[in-house]
């Protein structure tokens, strides 16, 4: 087989610390199925501001684009030092061009609950266990990169957001979200706000339509307030959420509670072609940094993501999931899963131990 290059975007604090282990992972299959990784380290966020002043240099915008994959770390600083430009800049500067750059419209979250650690969820054990939910957010569009503005209206200030969505943008995540409908339980629930919003009319018009050609897939619509509360009441009911920008950075923070803690979760932004960027969900948790003590799981989730959506290796996609959640199943925990109280049988272990161990 022919070298695949992966970009490597480690980012900072815990970042480097946990996507040095999905690395790992990712070792283990080249040397397992004879495969060969050309790894390539691009420079941004923090590294590359302390190196040439900017969080996303032109070279490694051009070397990601000679990549089949980008595996990205959580970039960002220390809430205390928000304000210095070595972090102020970085969601601006870094991780929306990178975004938009690959037009990586659409943005995948799996809440996939592991039976071994349904006591750390705080939604009962009934409801949530064999929860897998995957919310399809539309990413490049929306109330965050429409027109904004302010105004003076009766002698006060008026600001103001614009939530515009064209038919073409809606389509296309449509149709995503059926294809992954197709290879998971055939379900997909638009969530939107018809009642209020003019741009949730058009994205029920547009997505009824496209699910004619997807006779197998059950298409459901939600308001996104039921939604909100039937994912915590319900969440069961829920295959592919498919919704905008804004609602569904909301629905996936509030997804990723069932499973109990942040640090399980991966994230895949991918456009029309097969390349993709992956990422933790959380950010770079500098209270934590440097102590051998962050969750890498997230991190190794994002290589069966990878796997899965990049590099169409769905055997060892699930090989990857299959090993995260037996390293649980034998009672192996990082600090954050760890309970003295319920976890007698649990071991607790490191950054490092948990890769070696997965
Ligand atoms: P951002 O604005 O970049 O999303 P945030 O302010 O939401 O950052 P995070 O860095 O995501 O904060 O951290 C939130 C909490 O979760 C912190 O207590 C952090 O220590 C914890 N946390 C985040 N990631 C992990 C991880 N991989 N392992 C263990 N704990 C984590
Ligand atoms: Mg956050």
């Amino acid at each position: 087989m022919k070298e695949i290059k992966i970009g490597v975007l480690p980012g900072d604090y815990i970042g480097p610390e946990i996507t040095k282990e999905a690395l790992k992972v990712l070792n283990a299959l080249e040397k397992k199925y004879d495969w060969q990784f050309d790894i390539v380290h691009l420079e941004a966020s923090g590294e590359a501001y302390d190196k040439y002043g900017v969080h996303l240099p032109e070279e490694t915008l051009r070397k990601a684009a000679e990549c089949a994959a980008l595996l990205k770390g959580p970039f960002g600083g220390p809430p205390e030092e928000l304000n210095h430009p070595k972090w102020s800049g970085v969601e601006q500067g870094a991780i929306l061009p990178l975004r938009k750059h690959f037009n990586l419209f659409t943005n995948l979250r799996e809440s996939k609950v592991f039976d071994s650690l349904i006591h750390l969820s705080p939604i009962k054990k009934e409801v949530v266990a064999g929860i897998d939910i995957l919310i399809v957010r539309e990413l490049t569009s929306g109330i965050y990169f429409g027109e904004k503005g302010e105004r003076t209206v009766d002698g006060e200030r008026e600001y103001f957001d614009v939530e515009a969505y064209k038919e073409s943008e809606i389509e296309r995540i449509a149709i995503k979200s059926f294809e992954y409908a197709q290879q998971r339980r055939n379900k997909v629930t638009l969530v939107a706000k018809s009642n209020v919003l003019k741009s949730s009319v058009l994205w029920r018009e547009v997505v009824n339509k496209v699910a004619k050609d997807y006779p197998g897939v059950t298409l459901d619509y939600m308001h996104v307030d039921n939604a909100a509360m039937q994912l915590i009441l319900n969440p069961g009911q829920f295959d592919v959420i498919l919704t905008s920008n804004m609602f569904g950075d909301i629905l996936s923070d509030e997804a990723s509670v069932l499973l109990g803690s942040i640090g399980l979760l991966p994230s895949a932004s991918l456009g029309e072609s097969k390349f993709g960027l992956y990422e933790p969900i959380h950010g770079s948790a500098p209270s934590i940094a440097g102590q051998n003590i962050a969750n890498p799981i997230s991190s190794i989730l994002c290589i069966a993501l990878l796997l899965r959506f990049s590099l169409d290796k769905p055997e060892q996609a699930d090989e990857v999931e299959a090993a995260v959640a037996r390293a649980l199943a034998e009672g192996y925990r990082t600090k954050d899963l760890y309970q003295e109280a319920q976890d007698d049988a649990s071991k607790l272990v490191g950054t490092v131990e948990m890769g070696d161990i997965i």
